[in-house]
């Protein structure tokens, strides 16, 4: 099956519950026993194992062409739950430098108070990882594409290289969804996802995911047995929903980016525009080739840094000034003031994020409607 049907169709429980066309929503604490052997086997929701959680998980599963998956109670509840899986006190990890701010600051705050030790890498330059690698190192993490300036590295190298060391690959693939990437084909051995962002696609939520092969996501869902951060019922529902358009959405959001970087690519008054689908941008070759398609986010600076970046964000009509993507609707921000804003002035700058950098994350308004507004805003600014 294609990917399109697998969104409607992967995992429908047969026989239907009671001949709903969707599954319905099961919000019930606890089920009654049935004579299950393993704790794991019994049914409850911090046990991810209610018809709702079973519903939304196979089709997670089908789509990214995993074993199994997991759902999560949020982005982060996944990406520190599969970290606690994978690393124990003593053990070493490789983490890519520019980093989701929550993720960075879970590494930087939490994993050295558990004994786990860690090393940023420069994900684009594999001597750097060799130059990093330790006896204890056990995992390396990396982004799809980083945020906001849509690196993207040489998966095929950083998946030999796991292979290479026996380290449990572990790769964020919520920028790029399933429909864009599909990790584990490539090699690695769990991806995972900020359900929040494109996967539900309207801002309505919080939830994240797991998949891989049954073993290893097993072990994860051990983990968050014991941690707790489990999905409701409720959301997994509304995640079911969103999931089932995320095919449709994202072509809309690959079109929207593309276009809205073209156009301000060519404004005069737009210093740079960072997007991955753009031929100038430093990783187009590499992102053309592993990815299919670009996504909806972007960044851009305007000449003369953040004072008018500023004007023009507030002579916007239609995109929201909010942090957060992968919604229906357009979002636009400054990372110095929200998503970075816990990053130290001087990593920024290193890193490549001015003051008057602008990150743009289309929705899936007409593109037509989006680049007026911008035209609009310039031209006043
Ligand atoms: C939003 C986001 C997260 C965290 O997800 P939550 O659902 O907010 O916990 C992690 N990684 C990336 C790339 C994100 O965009």
């Amino acid at each position: 099956m294609k990917l399109e049907t697998k969104l409607i169709h992967a995992g429908e429980a047969r026989p239907r519950f009671a001949g709903a066309v969707n599954v319905p929503i099961f919000q019930s604490s606890t089920f009654e026993y049935a004579g299950q052997g393993k704790y794991e086997d019994l049914k409850y929701i911090r046990l991810n194992n209610t018809p709702n959680h079973v519903a939304v998980s196979k089709v997670l599963a089908a789509i990214e062409g995993g074993e199994a998956a997991l759902i999560t109670a949020s982005g982060m509840a996944a990406i520190s739950t599969a970290l606690l899986t994978v690393l124990k006190a003593g053990d070493h990890l490789l983490v890519q430098e520019c980093l989701y701010g929550g993720t960075h600051t879970f590494v930087t705050g939490e994993m050295p108070g558990y004994g786990i030790s860690f090393d940023f890498i420069n994900a684009g330059d594999p001597a750097d990882w060799r130059r990093k690698l330790k006896p204890n190192t056990r995992a390396i993490y990396v982004e799809t594409m980083s945020n906001p300036l849509l690196q993207v590295p040489d998966h095929r190298k950083v998946v030999d290289f796991a292979r290479e060391h026996g380290l449990v690959s572990l790769i964020d693939n919520t920028l790029a969804s399933a429909v864009n990437f599909r990790p584990l084909a490539l090699g690695y051995d769990l991806s995972l996802h900020s359900c929040t962002k494109y996967l539900n696609g309207h801002s309505d939520i919080v939830a994240g995911a797991i998949i891989g092969a049954t073993a290893l996501v097993e072990r994860v869902n051990h983990k968050l047995i014991h941690l707790g951060g489990c999905l409701d019922p409720h959301a997994c529902f509304l995640l079911e929903r969103g999931i089932k358009t995320l095919a449709l959405r994202m072509h809309q959001h690959n079109e929207n980016g593309q276009r809205i970087a073209e156009f301000l690519r060519s404004h005069s008054k737009v210093e740079r525009v960072m997007y991955p689908g753009l031929p100038d941008h430093p990783d187009h070759a590499l992102a053309h080739e592993l990815l299919e398609g670009f996504g909806g986010l972007l960044s851009f600076e305007l000449q003369g840094g953040a004072a008018p970046a500023q004007r023009f964000m507030e002579r916007l009509e239609l995109p929201i000034c909010a942090p957060s993507l992968g919604g229906v609707e357009s979002l636009i921000t400054r990372p110095v003031t929200t998503s970075h804003s816990g990053v130290a002035p001087d990593d920024r700058r290193r890193l490549g994020i001015s003051d008057g950098l602008i990150r743009f994350a289309a929705g899936i308004e007409a593109a037509e409607d989006l680049i007026e507004d911008l035209a609009q805003a310039l031209a006043a600014t």
